[in-house]
């Protein structure tokens, strides 16, 4: 693949499209409103858990299938980075007091039915006191039982995002930091053979201006119409615990603060995270600090003498249905225009997906792996035959 790219937007896919690009030969163009850190990029201060089977809870068939694919991958693209990314497989412990019994009973009961009707999913695991114990010993004190559910994984977001950041430089990729681009202008005037929107929440515009869908078939458009973007605001807690030893991702069923402990390398805790339908991305309310900081003592003792690293928040890019959708539209001589958003509460786990399918588009104008995953691609006809060309 020889062409010329351009990539917008260099936070979770901009970085992952970017990369791969690069690796089978591409000449790529990565332009970002932000500088190299990211700190513009929910990627930065999110739990990166990768949790297919805990989110079939909340999420869609192919949402989950997404997240089931994309664990081996993020193995292989991990491997492939010329530093280390901290990487776990060894499940999702789910805790629960005694007066919520219920509520994690039919927790249990859902996760019981999706994986009966999805045979890609494994069945989660009862754990009586010993079992939590064998499993989680610090934990095993302040409850008397759990589920496990194996497979599902984390890795630590912010050492993938530099370890990414140093692959851009190794394969000469050209990064434009603190640089606002539209992917249109520059789509019109480079010579790029794609561009590829990836600017997240940043792509709010491009996804709801209607003028861009006039040569979009109807049903497209009325498809394209109601799946505007949204930010759905999030908020997290990043505590040092050295008194505490959890070894794995850890969610915590509550009525009213359900949440997710992650734990990271040197004693590092990713406690989380609120969920409101808001762009505010102003700092962590005092009720957010609360109910986060309560739930985690609840869990651990330890966590009494953790020192608060960071209060963050940021918004997920959401699209309506909350589902991912790639978007090949709009031929101007003869480059193409690809927008991938909506990744959600999901981007880790589904993001080796959402490339693969991205790249197979660009370099096939086809995605078996978009079809077998039941990914979302608008597509207009006439680009099929400008992709067969890459
Ligand atoms: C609190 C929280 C917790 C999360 N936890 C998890 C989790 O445990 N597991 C999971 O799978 N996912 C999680 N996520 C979701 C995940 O972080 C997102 O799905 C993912 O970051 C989206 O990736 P993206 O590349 O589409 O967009 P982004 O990461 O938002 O990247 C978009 C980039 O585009 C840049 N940009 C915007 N406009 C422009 C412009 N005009 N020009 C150039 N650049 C521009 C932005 O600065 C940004 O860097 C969490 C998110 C939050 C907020």
């Amino acid at each position: 693949m020889n062409s010329k790219f351009a990539i917008v937007g260099a936070g979770l896919i901009g970085r992952l499209l970017a990369v791969a690009l690069a690796q089978r030969g591409a000449h790529v163009d990565l332009f970002e409103i932000g500088g190299p850190e990211a700190l513009e990029s929910p990627a930065r201060i999110a739990a990166a858990m990768l949790a297919p089977l805990a989110e079939s809870t909340i999420t869609e068939n192919n949402v989950v299938n997404m997240g089931v694919y994309s664990l081996p991958r993020w193995k292989k693209i991990i491997g492939e980075l010329s530093t280390p990314v901290y990487f776990q497989q060894d499940g999702t412990l789910i805790l629960w007091h005694h007066q919520d019994t219920s509520d994690a009973e039919r927790f249990a009961a859902h996760l019981k039915k999706n994986c009966a009707a999805n045979n890609l999913l494994s069945a989660p695991q009862h754990l009586d006191r010993i079992a939590l114990h064998s499993i989680e010993p610090n934990i095993a004190n302040r409850f008397t039982q759990g589920l496990y559910l194996p497979n599902e994984g984390q890795l630590d977001n912010r050492q993938l995002l530099a370890a990414l950041l140093l692959e851009l430089d190794i394969l000469k990729v050209n990064c434009h930091w603190h640089t606002s681009a539209e992917p249109e202008q520059l789509q019109i005037t480079n010579g790029y053979r794609w561009v590829i929107d990836c600017r997240g929440l940043g792509a709010k515009a491009a996804w709801q201006s209607q003028h861009e869908l006039s040569d979009l078939s109807s049903l497209s458009t009325n498809l394209a119409q109601s799946n505007s973007l949204r930010g759905v605001r999030g908020e997290v807690i990043r505590l040092h615990a050295p008194k505490v030893n959890l070894r794995r991702p850890t969610r915590l069923i509550h009525p009213r603060y359900p949440i997710y402990i992650a734990p990271k390398e040197h004693d590092i805790y990713v406690v989380g995270a609120t969920e409101i339908e808001s762009e505010d991305l102003s700092e962590m309310s005092v009720r957010s600090a609360m109910e986060l900081l309560s739930a985690v003592y609840t869990v651990h003792s330890g966590f009494a003498e953790a020192r608060i690293l960071e209060m963050a928040t940021q918004c997920r890019p959401t699209l309506k249905d909350n589902l991912p959708e790639i978007r090949v539209k709009k031929t101007i001589n003869t480059s193409g225009l690809m927008m991938i958003n909506g990744l959600y509460r999901h981007g880790f786990m589904i993001s080796p997906a959402i490339l693969d399918c991205a790249l197979e588009l660009l370099e096939n104008a086809e995605s078996k792996t978009a079809l077998d995953l039941g990914l979302s691609i608008q597509r207009e006809p006439s680009l099929e035959r400008l992709s067969a060309c890459v």
